[in-house]
């Protein structure tokens, strides 16, 4: 939340973290009536509270001296900081700086030398996108907090250098440099993402930028979930359609007003050569987006298939699904839907307790179903189970190895409905693919009011703290339920017909 009057808003980390993940998030949470902000979602209430803890936890265990300045607010608490950054204190806990419009709450700062750098505590990984050729790169939501800080203690001439820090969730400190090009082919630097960011972040604080809501997934955990959704259905608004995002919007918008505009629109009239007059749009991705938007606004629209699709026959086949929790960095629950000719039955094998032995125990059981299964078809819904299933492997070499993965996930063996059907195969008459989505419109209901992954990370916590039979059994539900639809999927999508 920002800080002081429309007049005085005061840019701190928390505006351009929500800049960076959503820029209405920010005209929203500073300029809109809060008694239109949905409950907050209790995941995201579960982050916060696991960030607190985990923060917490970090501090304690610190072997050296510091600062303790968390308890402290406002002007006060930038008061004692200053006063411990003149006095040369080494570490200084949950202090608060300022500069001009600018203002931060670093979770520490540490003296350098003669100035200071800031780094904060995250409860998730310091970096994104690792595998096996590549750590990972910088979080842009995680740097342009960092960035800011930096920014604040160089204008009192405080700074040690742009090279702030992670402590993160792996007990790894992760350094960002500010100053580096972001990757062999993005030569732009961390700073100056940063500063488009303040740059814009500001235009909005002072109304000089006008912003709007665009359909992502990260609106399902957001506040503002149902005053965006009614905006964009009033709208039609062009984000509605599957893929197609904020910045394709924002592109089309100069030409194209909405849904009902692109569907009846003269392609053509857009097109030169093999190029389209919007940035960043080929002339297939148009076609695309309109043949999109058409099914959306037909009357009695109905899904239907692309090209042909043929699944193997298979006297077994098992639809999959695994439940994680990534902050806890533990697979709770592989759950299977198993289905021998008119017979089904759901199987599943679950971690009691979020622990390593747990996690490896509920692994190894799973693995040995689908052994015992063979031969049999696996069906999955993007590619999220094969990766946790190799970073079980890696983590449980053990158990078995990196061959017997591979050859699981083998498409004559397992087919990722997702990515080697849905998307290449088929168009829906939805505003995107996710399995609660196309399973829903098919018919299919979840018998928990609120079903979703991150909903049931939360069930997940609150077994490990209240050991409630009917919390474990909601989980099982959800996720026998995802396998169902699964299932629902499957032969609805054998229905279709080109
Ligand atoms: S609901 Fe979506 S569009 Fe609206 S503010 Fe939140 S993230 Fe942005």
């Amino acid at each position: 939340m920002a800080e002081g009057s429309v007049d005085t808003v005061k840019i701190t980390a928390s505006l351009l973290y929500n800049y960076v993940r959503c820029p209405h998030r920010v005209a929203m949470d500073l300029f809109e009536d809060p008694e239109k902000r949905d409950p907050v979602n209790p995941f995201v209430q579960l982050l916060w509270d696991r960030g607190h803890s985990f923060e917490k936890e970090v501090v304690e265990q610190l072997d050296l001296p510091y600062t303790d300045l968390k308890e402290y607010r406002g002007f006060e608490k930038e008061r004692l900081t200053l006063e411990a950054m003149a006095r040369g204190d080494g570490l200084i806990y949950g202090g608060r700086i300022a500069a001009d419009d600018l203002a931060g709450e670093p979770d520490i700062l540490r003296r350098d030398g003669n100035g200071y750098i800031a780094g904060d505590i995250k409860s998730g990984a310091g970096l994104e996108g690792a595998n096996e050729d590549s750590d990972g790169k910088p979080k842009l939501h995680y740097a342009v907090q960092l960035s800011l800080y930096t920014d604040i203690l160089e204008r009192n001439g405080l700074s040690a250098g742009r090279n702030p820090f992670v402590w993160d969730v792996h007990g790894e400190e992760v350094a960002y440099g500010l100053d580096d090009p972001q990757g062999p082919r993005k030569k732009t630097t961390l700073w100056e993402e940063y500063g488009r960011a303040l740059d814009r972040v500001r235009d909005i604080a002072a109304r000089r930028a006008h912003t709007l809501p665009a359909h992502s997934s990260g609106c399902s955990l957001c506040h503002w979930r149902t005053a965006c959704r009614r905006r964009l259905e009033g709208m039609d608004d062009l984000s509605l359609i599957p893929d197609l995002g904020r910045t394709a919007r924002d592109a089309l918008l100069a030409r194209v007003k909405c849904r009902e505009e692109l569907a009846a629109a003269d392609l053509g009239a857009f097109l030169s050569g093999d190029k389209t007059c919007f940035r960043g749009i080929g002339p297939d991705t148009l076609r695309k987006f309109q043949e999109r938007a058409r099914l959306q606004l037909a009357t009695g629209a109905r899904p239907y298939l692309k090209g042909p699709v043929s699944f193997p026959q298979a006297e077994c086949e098992l639809f999959f699904d695994v439940e994680t929790d990534p902050m806890r960095d533990v697979c709770y629950l592989h759950g299977f839907l198993e289905r021998r000719g008119e017979n089904e039955r759901y199987v599943y094998f679950f971690a009691g307790e979020p622990t390593a032995e747990e996690e490896k125990r509920a692994f190894a059981h799973a693995l040995g179903f689908i052994r015992g299964s063979a031969p049999c078809m696996v069906y999955y819904y993007s590619a999220y189970e094969r990766t946790v299933w190799k970073r079980l492997q890696e983590k449980y070499p053990d158990v078995t190895d990196e061959e017997e993965i591979f050859a699981l996930f083998n498409p004559d063996r397992a087919v990722d409905l997702y990515h080697h059907v849905v998307r290449p195969k088929t168009e829906w008459p939805t505003c995107d693919h996710s399995i609660k989505t196309l399973a829903t419109w098919l018919g299919f209901a979840w018998r928990d009011p609120n079903p979703s992954g991150a909903a049931s990370i939360e069930w997940y916590h609150r077994w490990t703290q209240s050991r409630e039979p009917s919390v474990r059994q909601r989980i099982f539900e959800y996720n026998e339920d995802d396998c169902v639809a699964m299932r629902v999927l499957l032969d609805g999508i054998k229905k279709l017909s080109c």
